[in-house]
């Protein structure tokens, strides 16, 4: 498999975390003298960077996932904000901050740093999660 993309993060129903994926592509090669001469039928997969579970999507929503993840910072980033916000967000937990102010702390915290469409992105995955574990 080919990868295409990093893909940002998901919910994996195979490992039931919420996770980052990598947007990958396998082709059938016909080869004539070692020569490839026809691709045909790429298929796109969002593979789950936990446990390598694979998704087959459809060359649309690949083109719709290619053209998010270009306002998007790579995985590697994504995990980095991740931690850092997961990290804030515990100790607001010991502090019982209510739940309503915590997006705003993030902004106010976070954004010198990150964007706010990539805090906020994140944010809502946090939460998805976190909503899922209770
Ligand atoms: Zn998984």
């Amino acid at each position: 498999m080919e990868n295409v993309a990093d893909a940002g993060f998901g919910l994996c129903k195979n490992c039931n975390n919420t996770a980052l994926f990598d947007l990958k592509k396998t082709t059938k090669k016909a080869d004539l003298f070692f020569v490839p001469v026809a691709k045909w039928g790429a298929e796109y997969f969002l593979v789950c960077s936990t446990c390598d579970a694979g998704y087959e999507i459809s060359e649309q929503q690949k083109d719709q996932l290619v053209n998010e993840m270009i306002e998007r910072p790579d995985n590697k980033k994504m995990a980095e904000i991740w931690n850092k916000m997961d990290e804030l967000l515990v100790n607001l937990m010991k502090q019982e901050v209510e739940i309503g102010k915590w997006q705003d702390v993030v902004h106010e915290k976070m954004s010198i740093e990150y964007k706010i469409s990539d805090l906020d992105y994140i944010y809502r995955h946090y939460l998805k999660n976190l909503m899922k574990e209770q």
